[in-house]
């Protein structure tokens, strides 16, 4: 077995709810709501307006910087509004609503390259900007801005199949039922990249999928090595992968492309391997409906827009004793206020909790026993950090490295204390984001003041 990484829990995985059923499909919903952002950088501008027939995996919204990651139509139809929609962050978005033709009619863009033996790591990287193609484990960083920022530096490939989050098993059940797609994807990624080999990390806890794999490798002879890891909570983070396949840390601060590793999850890679081989864009997900609260524990594949509604009702609904509703894993999710909300290509879970999940107590108090700093992957000081927030004590935070948080939710998951530690890091980190951001407007702003003063003299 690989190596590992300092801290981390061991949560009961909860996996076996789901990681036997097959991903069964979803059918398209009547009205398919599409928000402009669903990737980590700039929003989309729609390209299509109100009347307007769509095929299939058409462009709909075309990315406005380099990092970005174009939006395709899901279903084919009628567009009927373009307008501020309620998004699974909370907020409300500027989406396009697609009314359903039930044809899932294909647009011509959606075809085979020819040749693609002969593409040019910088001809693949631009199918794969093309295709809307994004970190699917949760992450959404843009795939092509990640590929193009590591050509020439990245010396190890990792396929991220990890999964460590408790309840989740979209990717499992990828593995296990599409492993053409994930090794036709790592060895495109090989091709981009020029490495001999890519590393697929998987959990201890998916061994069937992990036997699968090798024996398909053996039988293509693709440059995969299937790498088993500890089931360890949180195996999956990028940084702590990377430790455990390579050995080698990523710097305070850094990025994976620092010791020259790059990271691409399951689905990111069967969503390259679609690209090429099929031409076809980012337009569905598979999704694991599951938790105490839903009748029929599920993994599903739904299309890009389609409400949190659907795959509840689809599932038997919920029970009536539900009292919060996830996309993502118990331990790094967003809770949902609207299940009118579309899935994004983000989503990897919706949960469902009714039973005695809850852990928030009235007085959270720490009792010192210093379990936080022990579990901490990133080997902070969680309990430091926590005072720092509540005072206020922004440059202390800074000091503490509250920045390298990566919001894994262990020191949170282990407090007898209770204290909502992953919640006041993320309230941190965008506080220190928002004066680093008031700070570079007033410099540009004093800068163009000053340009424009020298002009006049
Ligand atoms: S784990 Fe909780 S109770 Fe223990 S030191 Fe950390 S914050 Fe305090
Ligand atoms: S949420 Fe942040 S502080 Fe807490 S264990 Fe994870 S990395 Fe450490």
């Amino acid at each position: 077995m690989a190596q590992s990484f300092f801290g981390g829990v061991h949560p009961n995985d909860k996996k076996a709810a789901t990681n036997k059923k097959p991903i069964e499909k979803l059918p398209p919903p009547a009205q398919v709501v599409i928000p402009m952002s669903l990737h980590i950088g700039a929003p989309c501008k729609p390209v299509v307006a109100v009347g307007d027939h769509v095929n299939m995996g058409q462009l709909i919204g075309e990315a406005t910087a380099f990092v970005s990651a174009p939006i395709h139509a899901s279903v084919s139809g009628t567009v009927v509004a373009v307008e501020p929609r309620p998004h699974f962050n909370g907020t409300n978005m500027l989406s396009v609503v697609i009314e359903n033709d039930y044809q899932d009619t294909l647009d011509p863009s959606v075809k085979p390259v020819e040749n693609p033996e002969s593409l040019t790591p910088e001809q693949l990287t631009e199918i794969v900007k093309n295709a809307g193609i994004v970190g699917l484990g949760g992450a959404t960083f843009p795939t092509h801005v990640k590929i193009s920022s590591g050509i020439g530096k990245v010396d190890t490939v990792i396929i991220n199949s990890s999964e460590c989050e408790p309840y989740i098993t979209s990717d499992h059940r990828i593995l296990l039922e599409s492993p053409e797609e994930v090794i036709g994807g790592a060895k495109l990624l090989a091709r981009i990249f020029q490495v001999d080999k890519v590393h697929l990390g998987i959990e201890s806890n998916k061994m069937n999928a992990a036997q699968l794999l090798r024996q398909k490798i053996e039988e293509e002879k693709a440059p995969v090595a299937v790498e088993v890891l500890h089931t360890r909570y949180p195996q999956g983070a990028e940084k702590q992968l990377c430790q455990s396949i390579t050995g080698r840390q990523v710097p305070p601060g850094g990025l994976p492309a620092a010791i020259g590793c790059a990271v691409f999850n399951t689905d990111t890679t069967a969503a390259i391997y679609r690209a090429v081989y099929q031409g076809m864009p980012v337009i569905r997900r598979i999704v694991t409906v599951s938790g105490s609260g839903i009748m029929e524990p599920k993994n599903l594949e739904c299309r890009i827009g389609t409400p949190i509604a659907e795959l509840l009702n689809f599932c038997g609904g919920v029970s009536e004793k539900t009292y919060k509703i996830l996309m993502g894993g118990p331990m790094m999710g967003n809770a949902q206020h609207d299940t009118d909300a579309p899935i994004g290509k983000c989503t990897n879970a919706i949960l469902a909790f009714a039973a005695d999940e809850e852990r928030t107590v009235e007085h959270p108090t720490c009792i010192r026993c210093g379990r936080c700093a022990d579990v901490c992957p990133m080997h902070l000081q969680p309990l430091f950090m926590y005072q720092y927030e509540r005072k206020g004590m922004m440059e202390e935070l800074q000091a503490a490295n509250v920045m390298d948080c990566i919001e894994c939710g262990a020191c949170t998951y282990i407090c007898p204390g209770r204290l909502h530690l992953v919640h006041s890091f993320r309230t941190a980190k965008q506080k220190i984001n928002n004066a680093k951001a008031a700070a570079k407007a007033a410099a540009e702003a004093k800068a163009k003041a000053e340009a424009e003063k020298k002009k006049e003299d």
